[in-house]
Parts: structure tokens; C-alpha cells; sequence
């Protein structure tokens, strides 16, 4: 049994944190949300009045946050997890953040005394209730070798993606390629149909050839083929528009830091920012069928 202090209860950790209670961990939970740290307090963890009340006597931390300057707060702002945790503590991040924030998190940890492991994910809120999450892990072996007890309880496949950051990367450059992916297959569906082949007929035909592609077999976007997908319930998500546009422009930000060529990355980042500027942001991000075929304002 660890004592885990977990930070973040949104969609995403309260499932991850009552996983880890239910493996019998000791988790101290904390969230600016009441709420949040009441529900997490059912599921079996012990709810946190303060962070430092959290942080106090925990082996490992654990965090799912919105973004990379709540992380960077979070941790080491004034009266941060840095300033409370015991030296050697464990710091696992697992938001979704810039590779950017994610090194300069590392390294600020690594000078204050602590491991730190970015460990952001793949797979949504079913994979985070269910224990069944991706994680794709940046930083030192040493730091990988303690988190991975912890993460094999809220995930399936955990990867070691290399140094800090390295998960982030892994992450981003993924989901770059899915939301590109996700367009083409609309825009494959969309011409099948106009050319007068109906949406079954077309995805038997290309998914067993070379256009078959994770977007269509097991998220098929027009409606039918794949009955768990969210084109069969007229879009609701899944995985959100504003989710795909964050990961893009996360995608987008970091391939101009390292001088590398998205064309269609961001093309992809346009379509989607489209999407939400005209309030679509809560539509699932293979919705992007309903505005190829002119359904949406
Ligand atoms: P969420 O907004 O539901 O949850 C974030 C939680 O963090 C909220 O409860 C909020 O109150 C809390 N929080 C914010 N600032 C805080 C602070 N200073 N101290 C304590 N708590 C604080 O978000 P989510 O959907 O759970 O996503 C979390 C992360 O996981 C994001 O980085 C997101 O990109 C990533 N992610 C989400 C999904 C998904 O399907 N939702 C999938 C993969 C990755």
C-alpha cells in the first residue's frame, strides 16, 4: 500500500483516483471543487481540506489538471505540492500539457529533489473508470520503475517514451495524426456516398484495404458501420471538438518550437478551430461528418 496524494478529480481523475482506492492505496484527495472531493471521498479516498493537507505524508503524487499552468502551480507556485512534499516524493503528472511545460516541470522538480514523470493519456472518461487508460510516460528509468505500480492500476499499456517531455510528445504527435485521420475518413465516406456507394458497402471495402485506419474501424464516423461509434448518437462525445483542438494546438505549438513541418496538422488545427469558434466545441470530434455534409450553422 502507497500513500498517494491525488490532485485533479474532473471527468478523468475522479475515475483514475477511485481506481487506486479500490487497489487499496491510501489516497488524500484535493480539488478547488467541494464537490469533487466529496465524490472522490465515497469512492474511498480521503478528502483533503488543503493541497498541503493532501500532500502531507504521501509517497507519490498524482495529478490530472486542466492544463500546463495549473500544473506548473500546482506544484511549484507559492505553497505548491514542492513546498510541502517530503524529499524523494514521487511527482506523476499525468495532464495533458506542451512538452515545454512538461521539461520545465521535470527540471524544477529534479533541482528541488524530486522524480518526476510526465504520463499523459490515451483513452477517455470509460478507460479512466475502467483502469484501462494508455499511458505514454517521459522521464528518468528510475522514476519510470516507481510509477509504473501506480499506473498499471489505472491502465492497460503503459509505455516508456523516453526522457521528460517525452510522454507529452508521444501524445500529441498521436493525436495530431488521429484528428487528421478523422477528417480524411469523413471526407472519404462523404465522396463514397455522393458517388453512390451507401456508408456499409464502402467501410467493408476500405477497411480491408489500404485506407483502413483506427478512424474507421473502430470510431467510424458516418453512421452504421461501427455501432458503438459516436456518429450513431447523432455525435454526442466521446472525445470532444474543444479536447481534439487543445491536442492540436498543443501539436501546432510545439512543431514550430522544433522547426518541423505540419501542413496538414494544420489544416486539421483550422478545421477544428472552425468547429468550435461557431460552437460546435461540445460536438464529438468525428462530428465533423455533420458539417462536410452541411448539417451544422
Ligand atoms: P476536468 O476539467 O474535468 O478536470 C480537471 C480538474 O482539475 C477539475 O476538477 C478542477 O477543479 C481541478 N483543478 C483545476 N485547477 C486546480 C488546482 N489548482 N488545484 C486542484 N484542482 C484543480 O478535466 P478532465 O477532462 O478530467 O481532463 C484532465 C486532463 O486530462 C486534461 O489535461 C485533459 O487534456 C486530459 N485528457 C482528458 C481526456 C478526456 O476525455 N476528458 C482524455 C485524455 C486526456
Amino acid at each position: 500500500m502507497t500513500q498517494i496524494a491525488f490532485i485533479g478529480l474532473g471527468n478523468m481523475g475522479s475515475g483514475m483516483c477511485a481506481n487506486l482506492c479500490k487497489a487499496g492505496h491510501d489516497v488524500h484527495a484535493f480539488d478547488l471543487s467541494a464537490e469533487a472531493v466529496k465524490a472522490a471521498a465515497e469512492q474511498g479516498a480521503k478528502p483533503a481540506a488543503t493541497l498541503a493537507d493532501a500532500v502531507s505524508g504521501a509517497e507519490v503524487i498524482v495529478s490530472m489538471l486542466p492544463a500546463g499552468k495549473h500544473v506548473l502551480s500546482v506544484y511549484f507556485g507559492d505553497d505548491g505540492v514542492a513546498s510541502h512534499a517530503a524529499p524523494g516524493t514521487l511527482f506523476l503528472d499525468c495532464s495533458t500539457i506542451s512538452v515545454e511545460d512538461a521539461r520545465e516541470a521535470a527540471s524544477k522538480a529534479e533541482a528541488a529533489g524530486f522524480p518526476m514523470v510526465d504520463a499523459p493519456v490515451s483513452g477517455g472518461t470509460a478507460a479512466a473508470d475502467a483502469g484501462t487508460l494508455t499511458f505514454m510516460v517521459g522521464g528518468p528509468d528510475e522514476a519510470f520503475a516507481k510509477a509504473k505500480p501506480i499506473l498499471d492500476v489505472m491502465g492497460k499499456n503503459i509505455f516508456h517514451a523516453g526522457g521528460s517531455g517525452n510522454g507529452q510528445a508521444a501524445k500529441i504527435a498521436n493525436n495530431m495524426l488521429l484528428g487528421i485521420s478523422m477528417i480524411g475518413t469523413c471526407e472519404a465516406f462523404n465522396l463514397a456516398e455522393k458517388l453512390g456507394l451507401d456508408a456499409q458497402t464502402f467501410y467493408d471495402i476500405s477497411s480491408t484495404a489500404s485506407g483502413q485506419c483506427w478512424s474507421m474501424t473502430s470510431y467510424c464516423p458516418a453512421p452504421g458501420p461501427v455501432p458503438t461509434a459516436p456518429s450513431n448518437r447523432d455525435y454526442k462525445p466521446g472525445f470532444a471538438v474543444a479536447m481534439m483542438l487543445k491536442d492540436l494546438h498543443l501539436a501546432a505549438g510545439a512543431a514550430k518550437a522544433a522547426g518541423a513541418e505540419i501542413a496538414l496538422g494544420e489544416m486539421a488545427e483550422k478545421i477544428y478551430e472552425d468547429l468550435d469558434s461557431r460552437g460546435h466545441g461540445g460536438l464529438d470530434f468525428s462530428g465533423v461528418m455533420k458539417d462536410i455534409k452541411r448539417q451544422l450553422d
